[in-house]
């Protein structure tokens, strides 16, 4: 459902959070877009608090249905949602949660091209996916179009958040692992994802409302099994994205038509 700036601005509604934000801050989380990519553990509960946040407009992209073995930790789904599009479900969900956001459901897989479209809508990308690639390919277009990015991945008890902007961080490839085409751990509890969506969604509040100091060149590492949380240095931008070396590779070459770089 639209509405306008004003009717997003619903005083009660954000009463216990508007101290915090400011008005002004509040109306730049209306006037705001924020784009989550893959709704998983991390993607669907970040969504869901950016919605009751009151973010203006949320574009939710993932390809996949609702399975049964979701559910353990993606709590926006239901039972007799599986075999659905997750994105479609999330959408009424979201929509259900605060009617006076725009929600976008995109329920396709990212390639390079979608990719694009959606960071050339968005003011923030939060990072749900479970790939690499899919994520380097995201960051690719997010460092391209100077889009801030913030990644979150999570497995067993562990979990990692930082936060990408050209300009301000480090791209996400300096932190990729070496093999970005090996599976990852599929063994995890739900609260992990919780804790690390949750920082997901705190350092897209504090970008959007200007507010605090968001992970920029830090990666936060949380450890669930000791519940401990260390803040890590990244190096300085030195890899091929960051450095604009990667013109010629097939998969990154659309982000490169009418960027800055
Ligand atoms: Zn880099």
């Amino acid at each position: 459902m639209s509405g306008s700036i004003f009717d997003k601005l619903d005083l009660e509604r954000f009463s216990r959070q508007i101290g915090l934000l400011g008005a002004s801050g509040q109306l730049k989380l209306a006037s705001s877009t924020v784009a989550v990519v893959g709704l998983g553990g991390l993607g669907s509960l970040a969504a869901a608090y950016l919605a009751a946040a009151g973010v203006g407009r949320l574009i939710l992209v993932d390809g996949d249905k609702v399975e049964t073995s979701n559910l353990h930790r993606q709590v926006l789904y239901r039972t007799d949602d599986v075999g659905k599009y997750k994105a479609v479900v999330a959408a009424e969900r979201l929509q259900a949660i605060n009617p006076g956001v725009d929600v976008e459901p995109v329920p396709e897989v990212l390639d390079v091209n979608l990719a694009l479209e959606i960071v050339r809508e968005a003011d923030v990308l939060v990072d749900g996916l479970d790939n690499w690639k899919g994520r380097l390919a995201l960051d690719a277009a997010a460092w391209s179009l100077g889009k801030t990015l913030v990644h979150g991945a999570a497995e067993r008890l562990y979990g990692q958040v930082t936060t990408i902007r050209r300009g301000e961080s480090s791209c996400l490839a300096c932190l990729s692992p070496t093999n970005v085409d090996a599976a990852g751990c599929t063994t995890i509890l739900g609260p992990t994802v919780g804790v690390v969506a949750s920082l997901q969604v705190l350092e897209t509040l504090k970008v959007l409302a200007n507010l605090g100091e968001p992970l920029y060149n830090k990666l936060l590492i949380v450890d669930l099994g000791r519940t401990a949380i260390e803040i890590l240095p990244v190096k300085p931008p030195s890899c091929d994205i960051c450095l604009g070396r990667l013109r010629n590779a097939d998969w990154i070459k659309p982000f490169y038509r009418g960027s800055q770089l």
